[in-house]
């Protein structure tokens, strides 16, 4: 491949119209070609990261393996390319402005002013055009957040247009705008979409292809019209109508030739169109599945189902591999009182006890584990869930009956759960967490050895707390063994209880490493446990 091609994703109209699932969808429709593709998300924001957002302003943060804090979007790319993405696929505001303002410290700049234009854009540029180097990249699938002409998007949509006349051809912009229904007059209307490519043209750029998002099919007179108020081709006019799975998504853009739409308007070879094949059997499986299972997850966030998106769509994706429907049900963690545990829970088939930071919820928690355990239900705790497991286990099996999280309770008699060595003296909460892949090593014969199906695995992390290891032994002799340890460090990793079905903690977030097609292992073996149980 000679030179890397860039496309943006653009979005107008309305903010949350799904570019993140159409920049993953082109992203898997030009790698299915064998294309090798990496796609980048722009945030406005200055925070450097999402790191110290709350999920309710910003969903849920993900994290790569390289441990960087990271937008949600970025595991949706991971788990419609099914290969890993790294901190250089997502830059923010801030993180633009952080480098350039070290520059000017350093002198880089000695001698001029130091402005937006050229010095904010040359960066974020620069950003942009290095992930395609860097890592050899055919295409560079950009992501603008925002919607356009918001203030903050500004300097990105600058630097698009800056790097659409230096890159020429290798160059393009994708446009998603929505289509409204308006129901009194049974028509759909094309005004905003006329009018968000209009505000984009005034910033300098034209758009090569639009994305109409729409809840009702669109003729093609609408399409037509479309194309010839916005100087777009008719058929580099594509409509994303809504569907019952984003993973459709794809097929959708396919059957509309988008991935030949792009290759021929980047003279590109097109060649055979790829049978998706793998993809289509996850869709057959989804469709024909009867069965439902159901699920709890408690945590605190359930207002929001983006708090928890990777858990969602890990769950999502081991339940059809199962050959079952998934029925999720959200508990608020801190509505869980001894007198409704049996009427919230019982109904529930498996139990995931949430991760998240701080005393709220966290008693509910341990009410749901008490039961879950009582009752034998299959029950999968995820970071701060496994440290939930491991406090309320302490609590009323070990009989320590003030046992805690210095998290929670600094002057907990009991540590089961402890600030980690290398946290101490951290006074900066940004990006400063046991962040990314670590390694694992499980023991032979547990639940996690026999999900993974080897010993060693590595998985990713966003915590400061851990296991407190001068109890693991009064654990042990008492049923909860630790069969996942760290080989490097000894931190645990995992904690089973074997006398019980499905009852493992992992400090680690599997929930990160989970695809289409490779669902993580150990959400198919608790949806298995879940199944068999039923
Ligand atoms: N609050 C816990 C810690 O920092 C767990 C974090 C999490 O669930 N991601 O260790």
């Amino acid at each position: 491949m000679a030179d890397t091609k860039y496309i943006f994703v653009t979005g107008g109209v309305i903010s949350s119209l799904g570019k993140g699932i159409i920049a993953s969808s082109l992203g898997k429709l030009l790698q299915a070609r064998g294309y090798k593709v990496t796609i980048q998300k722009l945030d406005p924001y200055i925070n450097i990261d999402p790191g110290t957002l709350n999920p309710y302003e910003h969903g849920e943060c993900y994290v790569t393996v390289d441990g960087h804090e990271a937008d949600l979007d970025l595991g949706h790319y991971e788990r419609f390319l099914n290969q890993p993405t790294h901190r250089d696929n997502n830059i923010t505001t801030g993180r633009i402005y952080q480098n350039v303002i070290n520059k000017e410290r350093k002198g880089d700049y000695l001698g001029k002013t130091v402005q937006i234009v050229p010095h904010i854009t040359d960066e974020i540029r620069r950003n942009i055009k290095a992930l395609g180097t860097k890592y050899d990249y055919d295409f560079v699938i950009t992501e603008i957040g925002g919607t356009v002409g918001d203030i903050e998007s500004l300097p990105f949509i600058e630097s698009v247009r800056q790097l659409r006349w230096d890159l020429g051809k290798n160059c393009l912009c994708v446009h998603l705008t929505y289509v409204p229904y308006i129901a009194a007059a049974q028509e759909v209307k094309t005004k905003p979409t006329q009018h968000s490519v209009k505000q984009l043209q005034e910033s300098g750029v034209q758009p090569d292809m639009l994305v109409l998002r729409t809840e009702h099919l669109l003729n093609k007179d609408i399409l037509r019209k479309v194309a010839l108020f916005c100087n777009v081709d008719v058929d580099a006019v594509v409509q994303s109508v809504d569907v019952s799975t984003i993973y459709e998504v794809p097929i959708r853009m396919q059957e509309q030739g988008m991935d030949e739409i792009i290759l021929r308007k980047m003279g590109m070879p097109i060649g055979e169109k790829p049978a998706m094949q793998p993809w289509r059997e996850f869709l057959d499986k989804k469709k024909n599945a009867k069965e439902t299972v159901r699920i709890g997850l408690v945590g605190k966030y359930v207002e929001l189902p983006d708090a928890y998106k990777s858990i969602n769509e890990s769950l999502l994706q081991a339940t059809i591999y199962n050959d079952r429907k998934l029925d999720l049900q959200f508990i608020q963690s801190d509505k869980v009182t001894e007198a409704n545990v049996e009427e919230l829970l019982s109904s529930m088939d498996g139990i995931i006890i949430a991760p998240g930071f701080g005393q709220r919820g966290i008693e509910g928690k341990f009410i749901a584990l008490k039961y879950a355990r009582e009752n034998n239900k299959p029950t999968f705790g995820i970071c701060l869930g496994m440290q939930c497991m491991v406090i309320e286990y302490a609590r009323n099996v070990l009989g320590l009956k003030e046992a805690n999280s210095t998290e929670m309770e600094p002057h907990t008699p009991y540590n089961v759960i402890d600030l980690m060595e290398e946290q101490k003296n951290i006074t900066n909460l940004g990006g400063s967490m046991r962040l990314g892949a670590y390694k694992c090593k499980l023991q032979k014969g547990s639940l996690g050895y026999k999900a993974y199906g080897k010993e060693l695995i590595e998985e990713r992390h966003r915590h400061r707390f851990e296991f407190n290891n001068d109890y693991k032994k009064q654990f042990e002799e008492n049923g909860m063994k630790c069969t996942g340890i760290n080989p490097d460090t000894g931190l645990v990793e995992v904690v089973e209880v074997p006398a019980l079905k499905w009852f493992v903690g992992v400090q680690y977030h599997p929930e990160y490493n989970s695809t289409v097609i490779s669902p993580n292992p150990l959400f198919m073996s608790f949806i298995k446990a879940v199944v068999e149980n039923k």
